[in-house]
């Protein structure tokens, strides 16, 4: 009997999602290249699951092709950019026009574009699929984005809605994003809040770790965060690794501060750039991660600018401040996120649900949390109006923007380096304030360049150029 589902590529995400769809009944076959000292990977992955008589394997694509229903529906898992492309050209002589697949790594949505319109020529239907939740969201259940062919989603779309993380109303976390590359664009802005998410947790870390507060009474007050409005997935893993000790020191304090990263960030940021929307939560922590990277230029500094100034904090009064200003500024990143989401969505006419959006990113995927939830009714009341002027969150920034200010103020006071906290307030300052300083800018690119600019006392229409010089 031939198999429903094809999957390519047995790493740490192909594994798992195999297995999540074996484990969901689907007669699901796998595949991995035979690479040179990398051949007991098919036959271990077998024996490790002989149990499961609807899981199969093998590592001649021949078979694999040859053995699955058609039309075919194939999964890859490999790496993003070049082996892509290089497993679409060994699978595209024996495929049939009909055949479907699906890329769930994490390829960049113009590769996926370019991908989407070279398959269909041959007449094969081509999903780019985000995939979110790393090694046990993908086992268990994660949160998948897929874009491109709306027809072909559809024929794999209970195969995809099957093995997704169920929303608190067990619904799949699964939904249909939009053509082209929506389905990896979603996916590369989900990892750019990510990115955000994480820092200014580590920020809140180097806050309170200065103010003098012990790391286990930071795990405590994290779990603590994490029962109520904060609680989030990112918050949860945080606490829960505060904890890890080796030997009588804690693991935290033993790992050498230079902050990988593998790009979705950064392209987030460009991206960004491309459509021209404030993005500077996510693109602040990305070039954060940068400068971590710096660690023997910044241990050479440390020592030519001296020691940070010793400010007696009290931590009762600074802990309700850093847990208010924590607050707001998620809100203000997520709302970052989902602008740059809605503008991109706009510009490419992709019709993106920013409610569906958010539910799936409910469960399975890294940036669950309560206020993800809040967001599913938020955006279904107004899905096109900016998630700040939503009246809940006009309320709650209101009533935290002293804190948040304080928070930063202090923080700054201590010398620390708070990238996204201040970028989240200088967005609300910026955002908030009807009379921006930007008819200095305007008045300077006319004097320099004639760029022209407009005038508040004139119809919008008319633009004007002065002779700045003729005093
Ligand atoms: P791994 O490195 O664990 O696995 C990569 C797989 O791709 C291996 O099976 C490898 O085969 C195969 N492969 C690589 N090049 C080729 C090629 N030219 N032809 C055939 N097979 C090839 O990666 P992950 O499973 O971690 O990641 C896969 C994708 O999923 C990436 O795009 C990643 O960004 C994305 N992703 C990863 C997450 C994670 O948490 N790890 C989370 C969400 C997405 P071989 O063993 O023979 O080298």
């Amino acid at each position: 009997k031939k198999s429903e589902f094809g999957l390519i590529g047995l790493g740490v995400m192909g594994k798992s999602l195999t297995l999540n769809l074996a484990n969901h009944g689907v007669e699901v076959l796998a595949y991995n290249r035979q690479a040179e000292g990398e051949e007991h990977i098919v036959p271990q992955f077998l024996s490790e699951n002989s149990d499961k008589p609807n899981l199969r394997a093998t590592n001649q694509l021949k078979e694999f092709i040859s053995e699955l229903e058609i039309p075919r529906k194939i999964m890859l898992m490999v790496n993003a950019g070049a082996a892509v492309d290089a497993v679409i050209e060994d699978l595209l002589p024996s495929l049939d026009p009909g055949d479907i697949i699906i890329d769930g790594g994490n390829s960049h949505y113009h590769d996926t574009k370019r991908r989407n319109d070279y398959l269909k020529e041959k007449g094969i239907h081509f999903v780019g699929c985000g995939v979110s939740g790393g090694e046990e969201g993908a086992l268990k259940g994660p949160s998948m984005m897929p874009g491109g062919d709306k027809e072909a989603y559809e024929k794999i779309a209970p195969y995809l809605e099957r093995i997704a993380a169920r929303d608190k109303n067990d619904e799949g976390c699964c939904t249909y994003i939009g053509r082209e590359g929506a389905g990896h664009f979603v996916k590369m802005v989900h990892n750019g809040i990510e990115y955000a998410e994480m820092q200014l947790i580590a920020e809140t870390y180097a806050m309170l770790r200065t103010a003098g507060m012990p790391i286990d009474q930071m795990a405590e007050l994290f779990e603590d965060w994490n029962q109520g409005d904060l609680k989030s997935y990112l918050l949860e893993i945080t606490a829960d690794l505060l904890t890890v000790k080796d030997g009588d020191e804690y693991l935290i304090d033993l790992i050498y501060d230079a902050a990988g990263q593998k790009g979705t960030g950064g392209w987030s940021t460009t991206a960004a750039l491309d459509v021209g929307v404030p993005f500077s939560t996510i693109s602040e922590s990305v070039m954060a991660r940068c400068l971590s990277a710096q660690k023997p230029l910044r241990i050479r500094a440390s020592r030519l600018y001296g020691e940070r100034p010793v400010i007696e904090r009290d931590l009762q009064t600074l802990i309700p401040k850093i847990k208010q200003a924590y607050q707001s500024a998620r809100v203000i990143n997520h709302a970052i996120g989902f602008e740059m989401i809605k503008k991109t969505s706009e510009e490419n006419n992709w019709g993106i649900n920013l409610s569906q959006l958010a539910r799936i990113w409910t469960n399975g995927c890294i940036i669950r949390s309560s206020l993800m939830e809040e967001l599913v009714s938020s955006f279904k009341a107004s899905p096109e109006e900016h998630m700040l002027l939503a009246p809940s969150f006009v309320d709650l920034l209101k009533g935290s923007r002293k804190e948040l200010t304080e928070a930063v103020s202090e923080g700054l006071q201590m010398f620390l380096s708070l990238p996204v906290y201040a970028a989240a307030l200088n967005y609300l300052n910026g955002f908030t304030n009807e009379q921006s300083s930007a008819n200095i800018i305007q008045a300077q690119r006319d004097y320099f360049g004639a760029h022209t600019f407009q005038r508040k006392d004139k119809p919008l229409s008319k633009y004007f150029h002065s002779q700045w010089t003729n005093k």
